[in-house]
């Protein structure tokens, strides 16, 4: 179905950039590798269906992918008519990762979306396969490098970045080796690491282990940073190169998002901010799949926000094309 020899091809891509320190120009999609150029305006944080029933029950038969088709494809026709082209679908794997619906709504869509590989921690383990409590940090890394490699339980589907979750206190040691698993991950592959996160405590020390695996923190997305109170830490870890993922939005925020979006531009950081919605989605079990929170809060309030507050249409560009741009384009970030 598809082609073998596509794997090899992105090793020498990735060899030749590391030789010569540059990084790659394409994201990874469920479609395959798409330029930078192509991403477009992007939503970073969304999902399409979240199963919570756990890692020890979860199965693709819970859900009937025609019907969660029909369900989530209106939202994303949606979208693409208020001018996105990429969503980056954030479910990991034992909470409804499914890539082959998801290469299905990209096709009947026309967006582009990602899908990840990772183990998510928070939430007490409850989605972590039992497996992954004893096996070492490099057991995880080369099942999640052989899903860039192989393509994602035999779909040969690619994940276009690395997707983790940890507590919102300091690290359990569990929740250390997701982190350096996510870091050896990185350096074979040049997947971006985004991780399930809050507050700042777990955020720096996630930060440091990465430091302490060679890994720069421009690999790392500070997911829901929102939940950190203290705008002093958006600043301090977008300072050290890391991406603030401010990706909550809804109706009812645009002044908390005003207001820590400023507070990095005044700063001088409005290259390291990545805005999004954690919106959706289809919950199996649910009658038509319960809620579904559709994903233009960013465009019919957000923007216009911005632009009142006299933010230029080069500022919001950089906020909804380039940084996301730059965050997932595929190239290892080494500490110099
Ligand atoms: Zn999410």
């Amino acid at each position: 179905m598809r082609n073998r020899k596509f794997p090899i091809a992105i090793c020498l891509l990735l060899f030749l950039n590391s030789c010569s320190g540059k990084k790659s120009d394409i994201i990874m999609t469920v479609n395959g590798p798409v330029s930078v150029s192509g991403m477009g305006v992007s939503l970073i944080h969304e999902h399409i269906l979240v199963d919570f029933i756990g890692a020890d029950s979860i199965n693709e038969n819970r859900w009937d992918r025609s019907e969660v088709v029909e369900r989530a494809l209106p939202y994303l026709i949606q979208i693409k008519k208020l001018g996105c082209r990429t969503l980056v679908e954030c479910t990991p794997s034992f909470l409804g990762k499914d890539p082959v619906l998801l290469k299905t709504l990209s096709d009947s869509s026309g967006l582009n979306i990602l899908t990840n590989t990772g183990y998510y921690g928070a939430v007490n383990n409850k989605f972590m396969p039992k497996y992954a409590f004893s096996e070492t940090a490099d057991e995880l890394s080369s099942r999640w490098t052989n899903e860039w490699v192989n393509g994602i339980d035999g779909t040969g589907i690619r994940p276009g970045f690395i997707k983790i979750g940890v507590g919102s206190e300091s690290l359990s040691d569990l929740h250390k080796k997701l982190v350096v698993a996510a870091a050896r991950t990185h350096l074979k592959t040049g997947l971006t690491i985004a991780s399930h996160t809050g507050p700042a405590i777990p955020a720096f020390e996630e930060i440091e282990i990465l430091r302490s695996e060679g890994v720069a923190p421009e690999a790392f997305i500070w997911v829901h940073a929102q939940a950190e109170k203290d705008l002093n830490n958006h600043v301090k870890a977008a300072r050290m190169g890391a991406w603030i993922g401010l990706d909550g939005v809804d109706d009812n925020n645009m002044s908390d998002y005003i207001r820590m979006i400023k507070n990095l531009r005044d700063n001088n950081l409005l290259n390291k901010i990545l805005l999004s919605h954690d919106a959706g989605w289809y919950h199996p079990g649910e009658k038509n799949g319960g809620d579904y929170r559709g994903y233009t809060a960013l465009f019919e309030k957000l923007i216009p926000a911005l632009v009142t507050e006299n933010f230029s249409e080069k500022e919001i560009n950089q906020l909804v094309v380039v940084n996301p741009s730059e965050a997932f384009k595929i190239g290892v970030h080494k500490i110099n």
